[in-house]
Formats: C-alpha cells, sequence, structure tokens
C-alpha cells in the first residue's frame, strides 16, 4: 500500500533547512568546530527557584491526573497578576486567559477557531512561519504584510488592498519581532485597534519577547491600548522570559470570546498542560523580577560584542533593542541562502538566511546570540577573516 500525505501538509513550502542541515552534517563529521548561531533558544538554565518548584510539585499525587482544560486557576490568576504589574492591564483569571503547551500550540491553533475555508489572514513577513501554515491547516489564506527597513519593519496597514481588509478574518502581529528584532511603542498598537475594529478583524499579537529587552527599554502589551480587549488578545510565553524552551507553557490572554474559541479548539485537542508544570510557572510568575536584570546584561552583553563585530567588518543591520536575534543585511550580490551556505562552508558559522521567514526576508540574515559570548568572540573573529566585504 502506498501511503499517501494529505495536502495540507504535502502543500507544504520545501523545507529550506534540508540543505543546510546535509552540510551541518558532513562538516561536523569532518570534525569541524561549528559555531551555531541557528536555533533561538536560550542556552541559559532556567533558573533554580523554578526548577526546585517543579520537583516538589512533580512528588504530588494531586499532581499526576488531567489538569483542567482551561488552565489551573493559580495559572492564571498569577498571570492576570503579572500583567496587572508589568502593564497595568486587568484581564480576568476566569475568562480572558487560557493556558497554553508553549504560545506555538495556542498560535497553531487559533486559525482554527475563527478562520473558515477561503478567509483571509494577515501575517507578517518576514514572520514567525507558524502563523502562514497554521491558516493554511485551518483552509484559510495567509495575505503577507511586507515588514520593510524603510518602516522599522512594522507593517504598513495603507498598504493593503481595500478588498483584502474586508476577507481578512484575523491579523498576527509580533513585537518585539522575531526575525528583525524590531520593537514598536504604543502608537502602532493603537493604530492596529483602529485599523481592526473599522474592518472586523481578530488582533493576535504574538509577545514572546516582552521580557527579553535592552538599553532599559520595556516593550509595551497590546493589551495596554484603550478598546485592544475588544479586537483581540496577546500571546505570552514563559520560554523566552525565564528560559522555559523546554517545559511548554504559556499563555494567551484578551477578548473573553476570542479566548473562550481558542478554549474550545483545545478542549478537542490537547488536556492542558501538567499541573507541576503549572506550579512551576506560578513560582516564574510571582518572582519575576528574580534574575531579570542578570539576564537582560547577559543578553545585552552579547548583542554589544556581536553588533560591535558586524560594525567593524562593516556588514549593516538592524541595532536590536529586544530579542536574542541580530538582523543582518547579506553582504555584496549573493542571496541569503548561497551566504548561509559560504558562512557554513568557509567559515564554520551556522546562521538563518532570511528568506526562510518569507520573501522579503531575503537579503536578510538571522543569528541568535543564544551562545557564551566567548563562541561569540570566536565568530566575530572568523567574520573578520572571511573578508565577505571588500
Ligand atoms: C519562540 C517563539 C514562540 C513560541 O514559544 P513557545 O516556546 O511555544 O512558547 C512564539 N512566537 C515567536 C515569535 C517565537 O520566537
Amino acid at each position: 500500500m502506498v501511503i499517501k500525505w494529505a495536502k495540507r501538509i504535502e502543500d507544504l513550502p520545501p523545507y529550506l533547512f534540508a540543505e543546510i542541515d546535509a552540510k551541518k552534517q558532513e562538516m561536523r563529521a569532518k570534525g569541524v568546530d561549528l559555531i551555531d548561531l541557528g536555533v533561538g533558544d536560550p542556552d541559559i538554565p532556567t533558573p533554580k527557584h523554578i526548577v526546585d518548584s517543579l520537583k516538589t510539585a512533580a512528588e504530588d499525587p494531586a499532581n499526576h491526573r488531567y489538569p483542567s482544560y482551561e488552565g489551573m486557576l493559580a495559572f492564571r490568576a498569577a498571570a492576570a497578576n503579572w500583567y496587572r504589574e508589568r502593564f497595568g492591564v486587568k484581564v480576568e483569571p476566569e475568562t480572558e486567559v487560557v493556558t497554553l503547551i508553549g504560545s506555538k500550540e495556542g498560535i497553531a491553533h487559533t486559525p482554527f477557531a475563527f478562520v473558515d475555508p477561503g478567509d483571509i489572514v494577515l501575517v507578517p513577513d518576514p514572520g514567525y512561519p507558524v502563523y502562514s501554515v497554521a491558516t493554511s491547516f485551518a483552509g484559510g489564506i495567509p495575505y503577507s504584510m511586507p515588514l520593510l527597513k524603510k518602516n522599522h519593519f512594522l507593517p504598513d496597514l495603507n498598504a493593503i488592498p481595500e478588498d483584502i481588509k474586508r476577507r481578512a478574518k484575523l491579523m498576527f502581529i509580533n513585537y518585539p519581532n522575531n526575525p528583525t528584532s524590531a520593537v514598536t511603542d504604543i502608537g502602532f498598537f493603537r493604530e492596529v485597534v483602529d485599523f481592526a475594529s473599522k474592518y472586523g478583524i481578530i488582533v493576535c499579537h504574538d509577545a514572546a519577547y516582552t521580557e527579553v529587552a535592552f538599553d532599559g527599554f520595556n516593550p509595551p502589551s497590546f493589551l495596554e491600548v484603550d478598546g485592544a480587549k475588544e479586537v483581540g488578545m496577546e500571546f505570552h510565553s514563559l520560554s523566552k522570559t525565564f528560559n522555559m524552551t523546554g517545559w511548554r507553557i504559556g499563555f494567551a490572554a484578551g477578548n473573553k470570546k476570542a479566548i473562550s474559541g481558542l478554549g474550545k479548539v483545545k478542549t478537542n485537542i490537547d488536556s492542558g498542560v501538567f499541573q507541576a508544570i503549572q506550579i512551576a510557572g506560578i513560582m516564574g510568575l510571582k518572582n519575576y523580577s528574580n534574575g531579570m536584570a542578570e539576564r537582560k546584561r547577559i543578553y545585552e552583553e552579547r548583542r554589544n560584542i556581536f553588533c560591535k563585530g558586524l560594525d567593524e567588518v562593516g556588514i549593516s543591520y538592524y541595532p536590536p533593542k529586544a530579542t536574542f536575534y541580530v538582523w543582518f543585511e547579506v553582504p555584496g550580490s549573493i542571496n541569503s541562502k548561497d551566504f548561509t551556505g559560504k558562512l557554513l562552508t568557509e567559515s564554520g558559522i551556522v546562521v538563518t538566511p532570511g528568506v526562510g521567514f518569507g520573501k522579503h526576508g531575503e537579503g536578510y540574515i538571522r543569528v541568535s546570540i543564544t551562545i557564551a559570548k566567548e563562541r561569540l568572540m570566536e565568530a566575530v573573529e572568523r567574520l573578520r577573516k572571511a573578508r565577505f566585504v571588500s
């Protein structure tokens, strides 16, 4: 018998990194000391008070059973409290917050709650690939909003054609932004709220990086804008905030009807987050500032090292005020994928080609600084030797 894939996975864009992965393996087999700046996964361990809290909670048989679908009320209350303290925003833990198995899970399930076949979903390009793939899985049509340097990597809402705006059901935005590291102030969010209420579009703000910011900058929440709760919801992740990517915990907060729609999809697919992990999450949120300054300091130092290196080599980049990414322009007249290959084979440095995040990412490279500063210095040294810029 021939196993055939469904069209929804058959039609997925070709896996861009297959070639790079093969080259990586080949180089590793040859014993080349690769510096991997490709994956956006914090190298710093989860804070001890969070790990200890999991240990204790895991011993308690009460936590071994199915959790509640929407998440423990105590976790949702801790999330609501954190929202009030961090952003001055009030959300009701009972109805306006839902626990997620990481924000990726919530983002991926969102189109199933709001998108009918043929509906349009506005997605940033370049962007986190889950927005458009999940849209397609739900039968929707992703429509790219280009993030361009001349607009500081914010979408130009006025450039979206009228008929597209009218057909759009959902819109994804993400600031601080992966992959460009761009940030925004509340002004852009105000514009989005006006736009969304005028056209009846549900806004999903992916806020995974609000707590990874530098130079004293505190990224705002979308929900700080008056009327934001009428039009949408915001996704948060404990992954990047507390270096907990492996734990799989996040939450969405915002519009009651939107949260319950997402919850309805989830009750039919998953059975919630292990309670011991939610209890550890509560520990993290309640002691939010414990170690936060130090975590920011580490990334800030790495950013300074890497950006100074790019300056010296003569490569242009968008100066990051947040996230652990550096978005730099491909030097010379080569495309991002070929440059990535060249950097790998000639310098042993792994990066992500901008085109992997959408066609408007072409011409750029994303570097992740989730690696020790000594290794970043070594990467800079290799870039210097490579002489990509003449
Ligand atoms: C890392 C990331 C997420 C997903 O985080 P989870 O680990 O699933 O909580 C979501 N959006 C963006 C833009 C990310 O970079």
